[in-house]
């Protein structure tokens, strides 16, 4: 029997859903492409990607096609069995990156809550039960459970939930001589964002993760870039390491690893790999064939020369058009970013006017996200068609000549 259909709205949230998210007032139910439609029919242009997620737009054929073919072979064994999907998605991300092992996960806090636990683990088997220093960085947003918002740089995050992990320093970002003055013998990792994401779409400058890279060789630290946003085609490379000339020791993705599927990696070297064993670490979903094959999809189109390089013509067809919004309204200090993770921070004069002018995007039917108070994101589909980023755009400019004349 299928299930009984039952009426509900966005007042529906408010009596259901622990209060922990403010979502916007309309509800969407059907998105195609770039394009998304509410409970009454209205049409959003969509650049928000259900946040730096769905990287190949809604319900792309491929991936669909993938859905329903696993979906009738194949969805859940556990990891007392292996299977084909998460076998051939783990080869082609070792081919295509550093790494020689992969562990999969559901979200980008697993992934990342694996790999703070393998550095850690690491260091422990290798060196010294003593070095467990993690450095990590202010504004930097790693997930939500207790280790990650622990290491995450948002005391708003940690703070309340009693004691946190211990022995994790934050010091500021883009900021080598600070990193510097705190890294010794003791620490087992510095963690990263090559591109700050929720921070407010901030990238490392190259100096800084050179600097950062041979700081980890000189103290026998590991490297661990958190590519949860900023991997998988987003920054129109692969990842985004490969901008700056460097390799890390461990890597996590996630957000457009499935393409709006929930499934996420830890990759790592062989040597790292090495003092794992059986039983201990471990999920119970991770690496389902289900997840694993719409995510091997995914891989397949982003990882291609035509998709990478249309990343680059799309952010400047976006940067074009905020630029000439820009010098109507006066509004941003600066667009920045890399590829299409993309930032406009409001001059101060409009820093707290991010919220009105993503209701007012809303209502003029475009889907934005703000980072931080004052930073208005865009994190697209990759393969967003020239079309829909003008209609979208135009949009916006409406929302904002509203939000600013108001
Ligand atoms: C979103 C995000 C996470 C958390 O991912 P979840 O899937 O929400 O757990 C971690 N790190 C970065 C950089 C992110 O952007």
């Amino acid at each position: 029997m299928a299930a009984e259909n039952i009426a509900v709205t966005r007042e529906t949230f408010d009596n259901v859903i622990l209060p922990v998210y403010a979502p916007a007032q309309f509800v969407p139910v059907k998105g195609k492409g770039s394009r998304v439609w509410d409970q009454q029919g209205k049409e959003y242009i969509d650049f928000s990607g259900g946040i730096a997620v769905t990287a190949l737009g809604h319900c792309h054929p491929a991936l669909v096609e993938t859905l329903k073919r696993q979906g009738e072979t194949l969805w859940h064994t556990s990891n007392v069995f292996t299977n084909e999907p998460a076998l051939r998605l783990a080869t082609k991300l070792i081919a295509a990156t550093f790494a020689d092992r992969v562990f999969f996960g559901n979200s980008g806090a697993e992934a990342n809550e694996a790999a703070f636990k393998l550095a850690r683990y690491y260091a422990c088997k290798k060196h010294s039960p003593f070095k467990s220093k993690i450095i990590a960085f202010h504004n930097a947003f790693h997930g939500r459970t207790l280790f990650t918002v622990s290491v995450g740089g948002q005391p708003k995050y940690s703070d309340g939930f009693g004691p946190k992990p211990a022995d994790i320093v934050h010091v500021p970002f883009n900021d080598l001589a600070a990193v510097k003055a705190v890294i010794d013998d003791h620490t087992c990792a510095i963690v990263v964002e090559p591109i700050q994401g929720e921070g407010g779409v901030m990238p490392a400058t190259p100096e800084f993760m050179q600097g950062l890279r041979a700081l980890c060789d000189e103290h026998n630290a590991l490297l661990v870039l958190d590519e949860v946003q900023s991997g998988m085609g987003r920054s129109g490379k692969l990842f985004s390491y490969e901008h700056y000339g460097i390799q890390p020791d461990i890597l996590t993705t996630a957000k457009a690893l499935g393409g709006g599927f929930p499934v996420s990696a830890m990759l790592t070297t062989h040597e790292i790999a090495s003092v794992m064993a059986p039983g201990v670490h471990g999920t119970t979903y991770g690496g389902n064939p289900l997840a694993c094959a719409i995510a091997e999809t995914a891989l397949d189109i982003i990882n291609t020369p035509a998709v990478l390089a249309g990343v680059e013509a799309r952010r400047q067809q976006f940067t074009d058009a905020l630029m000439a919004l820009d010098s109507e309204l006066d509004i941003f200090s600066e667009i920045r970013g890399k590829g299409l993770l993309m930032g406009a921070v409001l001059k101060p004069e409009h820093a707290s006017k991010a919220r009105d002018i993503l209701n007012a995007a809303a209502a003029e039917g475009v889907m934005i996200l703000s980072a931080g108070s004052d930073v208005i994101r865009f994190v697209p589909s990759l393969v967003i068609t020239p079309e829909e980023i003008d209609a979208g755009m135009t949009r916006f400019a409406a929302a904002l000549r509203r939000v600013i004349a108001a």
